[in-house]
């Protein structure tokens, strides 16, 4: 039986390049800049992730955001919205249709305003652990 060579997992310390700030990148994303310099906007229009970052040029277009953030929105408003509703209910016993007014519009604000923050979150967390394509320096990409 041979002894099989097996190449290491990770790279070796020469050519890892620094690690991005994970908590940084987040709260930048979630503010809807770019996770690299803060500065720049990540988005332009509501959930349309910019090519490159108009102020320090940071490669933008790598991200594969895909379901992310809807998945995320969905499971936060969802959490957020059901017990209210529940609490709401038993509590003050509204007329069915205050309550279905005040939830309908309560829950599609909400979704519509943690949707493009979840969106520059998931691209910010994609760029801080160097996911898909940004994981290249710029120097070396070509
Ligand atoms: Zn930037």
């Amino acid at each position: 039986m041979s002894h099989i060579e097996t190449p290491p997992l990770t790279m070796s310390p020469a050519t890892t390049p620094p690690e991005r700030p994970t908590k940084q990148a987040l709260l930048k994303g979630w503010r809807r800049r770019c996770p690299s310099c803060g500065n720049g906007q990540l988005l332009s229009g509501y959930l349309k992730v910019r090519d490159e970052c108009a102020v320090c040029g940071e490669t933008l277009s790598h991200h594969r955001a895909d379901d992310g953030p809807a998945y995320l929105t969905i499971l936060i408003v969802g959490h957020l919205m059901v017990p209210f509703m529940m609490f709401a209910w038993t509590k003050f016993r509204p007329d069915p249709m205050v309550m279905v007014t005040i939830f309908s519009i309560g829950t599609v604000a909400l979704s519509l305003y943690l949707l493009p923050r979840f969106k520059g979150m998931v691209v910010a967390y994609q760029w801080a652990k160097r996911m898909h394509g940004f994981g290249r320096d710029r120097d070396s990409a070509g």
